[in-house]
């Protein structure tokens, strides 16, 4: 397929301000979550309203901690359990948009991007006049660490391929592979949830972490089985939400990928890895303009991995051929 078929040309932000209210994974604590509209080549920001701090961009730069969840942060600011929220945004082609937050986590919900993705189309989308840039990859760019692997190969779409193996009989290897849509994101992708073993989970709680965890917001398992009383979204659910959290971390990129993802047994560090060996390697990618009539063009300053990280910290160098993040 060729990709433009799949790929807006156009920036797109949201049409009015949508609200939710959850509680943090890892703090337990309530959370009241804003999405608002934002202009051309701003990418996706978080503004914390209960401190006093700058927004902080949706950027790979910015990442602190990818233990447990992706966490960003920006001087002592932080925002947690980013990536089911970008998940949504990347997913659903949202480009520009504010994101306002009254604590240090994004809220958990039940464990998926689908409650966001329905925010979303609450939202409804907006077309900007901006034309959207891709990072479209030339050349493989591949990371591993330890047992896991994650690499990048060139392709005409946003294509994702990702496997897992578990040790328990619930999970074992699972493989699944998408090209990625708004329509197929939210329909196959969106509704996966986070899971967890009940021994992790209760290791986890004695730690002070996954505080807010319940069957309301994972997949838990033991031994005997999942213990949601309401079974799986989906029988191979668990990759579909590797899939998800490679979305949403892909997104600190500021822009889509154009190119296959494999993934094999990674997790938030490897994703952080691969996003800085692309940053490394801009021999092996360039941006390109999508153009509406079916052309690419390749950005200005697509040669120079500085156009992917130094807006970053530099709102005014956002205008002209860099990524928006
Ligand atoms: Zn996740």
């Amino acid at each position: 397929m060729n990709f433009m078929s799949s790929l807006d040309p156009h920036q797109h932000t949201i049409k009015k301000p949508v609200s939710m209210r959850g509680i943090g994974l890892h703090s337990g604590r309530a959370v009241n979550l804003t999405i608002k509209p934002a202009e051309v080549d701003t990418g996706i920001r978080f503004v914390r309203s209960d401190v006093a701090a700058p927004a902080i961009p949706a950027s790979m730069r910015l990442v602190v901690d990818t233990r447990l969840a992706t966490t960003i942060a920006r001087d002592e600011t932080a925002v947690a359990t980013t990536e089911h929220l970008l998940a949504a945004l990347s997913g659903m082609n949202i480009d520009n948009a504010l994101i306002e937050l009254d604590g240090p986590e994004v809220p958990i919900m039940d464990g998926s991007a689908g409650p966001f993705v329905h925010l979303l189309r609450k939202a409804d989308r907006r077309r900007q006049k901006g034309v959207r840039r891709v990072l479209r990859i030339t050349d493989e760019i591949a990371v591993r660490d330890g047992g896991k692997e994650i690499r990048v190969l060139p392709g005409d779409g946003l294509k994702i391929t990702c496997e897992i193996d578990f040790d328990h009989e619930l999970i074992r290897r699972q493989r699944f592979s998408i090209e990625l849509s708004p329509r197929k994101f939210a329909a196959e992708i969106a509704m996966a949830r986070t899971f967890g073993f009940m021994e992790d989970v209760e290791k986890l709680q004695e730690n002070g972490f996954a505080l807010g965890g319940s069957l309301e917001n994972a997949v838990v398992m033991d031994q005997g089985g999942v213990l949601n009383p309401e079974g799986l979204r989906f029988r191979d659910e668990f990759v579909r939400h590797k899939i998800l959290d490679i979305v949403g971390d892909l997104a600190l990129l500021g822009c889509p990928v154009l190119g296959h993802v494999i993934a094999s047994r990674s997790g938030h560090r490897q994703h952080l890895l691969l996003m800085q060996e692309i940053a490394r390697r801009p021999e092996c990618w360039e941006l390109v303009e999508l153009e509406s009539r079916g052309a690419t063009r390749r950005g200005q300053e697509a040669a120079s991995p500085a156009s992917l990280l130094m807006p970053i910290l530099a709102p005014s160098s956002l205008a002209g051929d860099s990524c928006p993040a």
